[in-house]
């Protein structure tokens, strides 16, 4: 087994179970691994620490598979991953209102870099790092062998390959793939995926509750709901009784895609209309027009992917969480998301109350977001709470 030796003193993350090892924790490896390789991690004393997939092109240069010196990495280890994650999705009762969800979500199932999304019968799945992608074949196999489904359709085509030296691959990787775009339920409402070009796996999944909770919000509110992509927020605020709902989208075909699901499940909606364009624009618009709502939400796309970017974010954010504030109505609600890895929630918070004191509105806190628990995050894996928000009252 090739080896992966740590400076001294640089193995406190991994005894603490945190599953990365970067670059510059490294002494030497020895024994020439290819990418993705399994590697032992070693002190510097030499005492087994993990068995990791190797990195060489990552600033991550390692991630661990298992802490246990006795578990080899091998197709019977992946199946026994694979079930668990599996399995905790299955003891949930989320059937019959809802059959899109995450059956694994990477290093929190003790799986790093494999993403593996559920869409009716159809599976998408990510490999995000080498060590993923080195396991690719067997994983495939497993995932048709533990879920008894038969095809698989693959979206590696999201950003963080290129940092682990791979090229995207978009594509099927098992069986067929029966008509895209097509149908899933979530939690009562139908929404029409595409699976081969839909943002990430096809549809935004971890904001499942949170749209529940709107639905809870909007009974009689005029709603705006800003980055609508295919209209997650607008159809649980129509479904929840709102007074009327605008979604607004920069994307042409996300609208489309929104009026569709609209009329899918209400025909001849009346209480909604789209309005395509910049929601940094528009919200300046419909300032300078006084116009005014009594629930916004924003759910924008990753402004921070990493925390190098998170003061760009943070004015990014608190612009659009001024002007919302500005157009709420008194004793309106915010609902604002944040998905940045770099900004987390106590940043965010503070953002956002610094958004509500320049806009010179009073707001409290109802209630703090988070991603559905089918995207769960393993305690000693802090980043992999990415998906943030806050309700907020304006006084
Ligand atoms: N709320 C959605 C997910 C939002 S994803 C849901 O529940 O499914 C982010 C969306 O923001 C994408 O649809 C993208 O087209 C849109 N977008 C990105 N930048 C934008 C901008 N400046 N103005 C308006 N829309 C934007």
């Amino acid at each position: 087994m090739p080896t992966l030796t740590l400076k001294p003193g640089r193995e406190k993350s991994l005894l603490r179970r945190h599953p990365w090892i970067f670059s510059g924790a490294v002494a030497h490896v020895d024994g020439d691994p290819a990418p993705g390789a399994t590697v032992d991690l070693l002190a510097a004393g030499g005492q087994f620490l993990a068995r990791a997939a190797y990195s060489p092109s990552s600033q991550i240069r390692a991630r661990v598979w298992t802490f246990d010196p006795s578990e080899p990495v091998d197709a019977d280890f992946f199946r026994k991953r694979i079930g668990t994650a599996i399995a905790a999705r299955a003891a949930w009762p989320m059937a019959p209102a809802t059959n899109a969800l995450r059956l694994i979500h990477a290093e929190s199932d003790g799986l790093p870099g494999l993403v593996v999304d559920r869409y009716a019968d159809r599976l998408v799945a990510q490999f995000l790092s080498a060590g993923a992608e080195f396991w690719r074949e067997t994983i495939a196999d497993i995932l048709l062998e533990e879920t008894g489904l038969q095809s698989i359709y693959e979206r590696s085509d999201a950003d963080v390959r290129e940092l682990e030296g791979l090229s995207s691959k978009v594509g099927l990787l098992r069986g067929s793939l029966p008509q895209s775009p097509f149908t899933i339920l979530e939690n009562n409402l139908k929404f029409t995926v595409n699976l081969e070009t839909g943002h990430k796996t096809g549809f935004y999944l971890d904001q499942r509750e949170n749209r529940l909770r709107v639905r809870g919000l909007a009974e009689g509110r005029d709603v705006l709901d800003c980055f609508c992509y295919t209209g997650g927020f607008s159809l649980n605020a129509l479904a929840g009784g709102a007074k009327s709902v605008l979604s607004v989208d920069s994307s042409a075909d996300a609208l489309a895609l929104c009026s569709q699901n609209v009329a899918m499940n209400a025909p001849l909606e009346s209480r909604h209309s789209i309005q395509e364009g910049d929601v940094f624009q528009l919200l300046r618009k419909f300032r300078d027009e006084a116009r005014s709502f009594d629930l916004i939400v924003l759910d924008p796309p990753k402004f921070a992917p990493t925390a190098v970017q998170a003061e760009k974010a943070a004015r990014g954010y608190k612009d659009i969480n001024l002007l919302a504030f500005k157009l709420l109505r008194p004793g309106g609600l915010l609902v604002t998301c944040s998905c940045s890895g770099g900004v987390d929630a106590a940043l965010f918070q503070k953002i956002v109350a610094s958004a509500a004191l320049d806009a010179g509105v009073d707001a409290q806190i109802l209630a703090h977001l988070e991603q559905a628990p089918d995207h769960p995050v393993a305690l000693h894996f802090p980043e992999g709470a990415y998906l943030k928000g806050l309700v907020c009252r304006k006084a």
